[in-house]
């Protein structure tokens, strides 16, 4: 039997273009990601370590609100949160609003195969030093201003787009691989909604985030709130592994946030290399790569149309 070609793609929020440099500049660097990030599945390496890999390019793009270049929370701290799923082993492993590190995926990775797979703050602190991963500080000088600009104005202008503010800065990343072993990984890292409350858990570093299994992987972006109560990655994934296609499960999750209000995106693949994304909100920035070309959904302003897919 041949190998299956390999299947991938990434997100960088579903948030503003904007702020990230603009349609051309976002394009390069979402594209010479899945470049990267393909080359190495295409080498034979696993889905789930195709996944690390993207989510620490990822998390290195200052543009996005992931690792370095996090949105602050309403202390000024940056808390990151990550997870990885790898769908083969069906093993799930995260971190939760942990601070002071480059690469929060690479704690979430450094978990999986533990007895205890998914730590909060302290408990990350302590992997990290017991990993001796260096002390790193993720706050750039745009988001250390962004967070200034809010205090003026005594944190009333909504920096997480709670009220529909057009310019979002949200922009967690995530990353859905299938291999030339037909297996799937998930992965999924964010700073936050950003001016959260301290301890406030995002969607991210939970099923309802980031979620896979033999069939099909999900990376979610927008307001966690929304997420977490649509428990929109598990949901797309079981409805597949239910019998229903990656398209109909992304569709029917889609019309189903759409009526109950919710500002989110999602990404998805499958095993029979089907890529699908999904949004109710206005914007998806992501790109994939089919196998024989690498597109994206950045002009897709189309605010009918809930999903796109390649087959
Ligand atoms: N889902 C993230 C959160 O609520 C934010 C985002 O995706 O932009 O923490």
């Amino acid at each position: 039997m041949n190998s299956p070609k390999p299947k991938l793609i990434i997100h960088g929020g579903a948030s503003s273009l904007n702020d990230k440099g603009g349609l051309s500049s976002v394009r390069s660097c979402l594209h010479g990601i899945v470049n990267e990030v393909y080359t190495f599945l295409l080498a034979g390496r696993s889905a789930k370590d195709a996944v690390v890999l993207g989510c620490q390019l990822l998390e290195n793009e200052i543009r996005f609100n992931a690792g370095t270049g996090s949105v602050l929370q309403s202390d000024g701290q940056v808390r990151m949160s990550a997870s990885l799923m790898d769908g083969a082993r069906g093993r799930f492993s995260g971190v939760i609003n942990v601070s002071w590190l480059k690469n929060p995926i690479y704690l979430a990775s450094a978990l999986q195969d533990g007895d205890d797979r998914l730590l909060s703050d302290y408990g990350g602190a302590h992997l990290a030093r017991e990993l001796q991963i260096p002390i790193y500080d993720p706050a750039t000088e745009f988001r250390i201003a962004e967070w200034m600009e809010e205090r003026k104005g005594n944190f009333q202008s909504k920096m997480a787009r709670l009220y529909a503010d057009p310019e979002a800065r949200r922009g967690t990343i995530g990353v859905v691989a299938l291999d030339v072993n037909g297996n799937i990984a998930a992965g999924t890292s964010t700073g936050g909604k950003g001016l959260e409350k301290i301890g406030r858990v995002s969607d991210s570093a939970t099923p309802a985030g980031n979620y896979a299994n033999r069939y099909a992987g999900v990376s979610c972006t927008g307001i966690g709130e929304d997420i977490l109560e649509e428990c929109l990655a598990a949901k797309v994934v079981i409805r597949r592994s239910d019998g229903l296609s990656l398209v109909e499960a992304m569709n029917r999750s889609m019309q189903e946030s759409q009526n109950n209000n919710r500002d989110l995106g999602a990404i998805a693949l499958d095993d029979t290399g089907a890529i699908v994304w999904g949004k109710t909100s206005e914007i998806l920035l992501s790109a994939y790569h089919t196998g024989e070309k690498i597109d994206d959904t950045l002009e897709w302003f189309d605010n009918e149309q809930l999903f796109g897919f390649h087959q």
